[in-house]
């Protein structure tokens, strides 16, 4: 019988019990170590042998023991993949995705809602390659016009961060195949559970674990997944050639996270939709970005591939006088400020407006927009400061 999916994340990777002693801990131990030793050199032939064979058997401390083993175990689950590479932070994982299915010559189209450090990643990085990129709108109006014969992949945010820009995955999945190249997804909004981003299409998902994976602001990791064995080798083999890997200490604090994340993303999503529909009734609120409310550009596609939402929104102000946006800001006591999300707490961004150049969903011109991680803490408690910050003048 197969179990619920929070049943099998749950005792996704949990150690076996001890022929010896007949018991086990709950959780996996923390193996930190940087080299493994062999009982013999028949046992280091027979390690090769069977990594050759594709199986999934450390021969140095690089590739990690038993913490790394359960992480990438209980992430392959999460994302619905086969094979799970860790790096040290979500960008970490989103270059080496990129230097891995991607040489001097290649073409990439990446929506132009995607998070800000993978402009940079373009422009200090990918152009010096000469591997080029252009941005394409994520309702993917113009996409077909912007392929080219030496497109590799498309890489889709699904949904942006800041803007919340859904995207139809299984059309941009069906372009992309159809053109021979590749979908990689940024995951990292809903993580496979609350969007089956593999299942809809995409080669290959990334998701900075940073964020709900870890849940708890104490650990950067990012991670990439694919169920693809090819594309899982040739991955492989960049993995190896950068050199990347985890801690063993940072890999058990995301199994941990990992333990709770569908209650997490439950509760994040409560308290955010209650957060959203109060704002969106707001008289000093011009607009909220969510696509889980009815009336967002989103919703059809939400409701259509999304199992649930997140703590995320945003809202634009009414004002349009940036130094009152800083001191409704500098008014909430329960919102650090602060970047990030996926943590227990609350925080707020504002956006500044070169961050939404480029972003073609942007249609509010220089008016301020905050973006909202909403945490753990009563939802009450946060609409009665937000309440009290935006009666600021
Ligand atoms: C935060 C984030 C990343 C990067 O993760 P880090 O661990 O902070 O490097 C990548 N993509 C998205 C959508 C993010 O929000």
């Amino acid at each position: 019988m197969t179990h619920h999916f929070d049943t099998r994340l749950l005792h996704a990777g949990r150690p076996a019990t001890s022929p010896e002693t007949g018991v086990a801990p709950v959780n996996v131990p923390t193996v930190r170590t940087s080299t493994v030793r062999f009982a013999s050199t028949e046992a280091y032939r027979d390690v090769f042998r069977r990594k050759a064979a594709g199986e999934r058997i450390a021969s140095y401390g690089r590739q990690g023991m038993d913490t790394h083993q359960a992480l990438e175990d209980a992430l392959c689950l999460i994302e619905g993949g086969e094979r799970c590479f860790l790096a040290p932070s979500g960008v970490a994982a989103i270059s080496f995705a990129m230097l891995g299915l991607l040489s001097p010559g290649d073409h990439v189209l990446v929506t132009d809602s995607v998070y800000g450090p993978v402009r940079k990643l373009d422009s200090s990085l990918l152009q010096r390659l000469g591997i080029e990129v252009t941005y394409f709108r994520p309702d993917a109006q113009d996409l077909s016009s912007l392929l080219r014969p030496n497109t590799r992949v498309i890489y889709a945010e699904a949904p942006g961060s800041l803007l919340f820009e859904m995207h139809d995955l299984p059309a941009l999945a069906q372009v992309a195949h159809a053109h021979g190249a590749l979908l990689v997804a940024d995951n990292t909004w809903g993580t496979g559970y609350l969007y089956p981003a593999l299942a809809m299409g995409a080669d290959v998902s990334v998701v900075a674990a940073t964020k709900y994976v870890a849940g708890h602001s104490d650990v950067m990791m990012g991670a990439v997944v694919t169920r693809d064995p090819a594309l899982g080798k040739r991955l492989n083999d960049t993995y190896y050639a950068l050199g990347l890997t985890v801690g063993a200490d940072d890999a058990s604090l995301a199994l941990r996270g990992v333990r709770t994340l569908t209650v997490r993303l439950a509760q994040h999503a409560q308290h955010a939709l209650t957060v959203a529909r109060h704002l969106a009734a707001h008289p000093a609120v011009s607009r909220v970005y969510c696509p889980a409310l009815p009336g967002d550009p989103g919703h059809a596609l939400w409701q259509r591939d999304c199992r649930g939402t997140n703590g995320l929104l945003s809202f634009s102000l009414a004002t349009a006088d940036h130094a009152r946006a800083c001191r409704i800001v500098d008014a909430l006591t329960l919102f650090g400020i602060g970047f990030s999300w996926g943590g227990y707490e609350s925080l707020v961004q504002l956006v500044e407006p070169g961050d939404l150049t480029g972003h073609s969903a942007w249609q509010e011109g220089d008016r301020p927009l905050l973006r909202l991680h909403i945490g753990l803490e009563h939802p009450d408690d946060l609409i009665a400061d937000l309440n009290r910050a935006l009666a600021i003048d």
